[in-house]
């Protein structure tokens, strides 16, 4: 049996893993370390993308080519999540701003669109 942290050969139990506390904890924090790095980097571009969504919207603009928003500095592939509509439209989300994809273009939602595409006609006339 090898330490995970510093490989030195171990006696004794089978399911120890690490020789000292002292190869415990590096082993934890570099683990950590590296995990927050991910998450930071994740969310910086989440944040560069949130932010993008609230410039168009600020400035009005309900849609644009894909292509146009990308060379803007949107990635499309990160977001945090997403949910479908009633017409099986797909409906992204960069935490609160919803848009959509309509082939090479992107829909920007707001609130009342996003509501619409997310409820069936019927609930508004009862
Ligand atoms: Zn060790």
């Amino acid at each position: 049996m090898f330490c995970k942290e510093c490989g030195k050969k171990m006696w004794g139990r089978s399911d120890k893993r690490f020789c000292s506390s002292d190869c415990r904890s590096a082993y934890h924090n570099r683990h950590r370390r590296e995990e927050m790095l991910t998450l930071r980097k994740l969310e910086a571009n989440l944040l560069r993308n949130f932010r993008l969504l609230r410039k168009v919207r600020k400035e009005g603009v309900s849609q644009m080519s894909r292509g146009a928003f990308e060379r803007m500095g949107f990635d499309f592939s990160f977001y945090t999540h997403s949910m479908q509509g009633v017409r099986n439209e797909q409906i992204f989300f960069c935490y609160d701003m919803p848009y959509m994809l309509e082939e090479d273009t992107v829909v920007f939602l707001t609130a009342m669109s996003l509501t619409a595409r997310l409820l069936p006609i019927e609930s508004f006339m009862r």
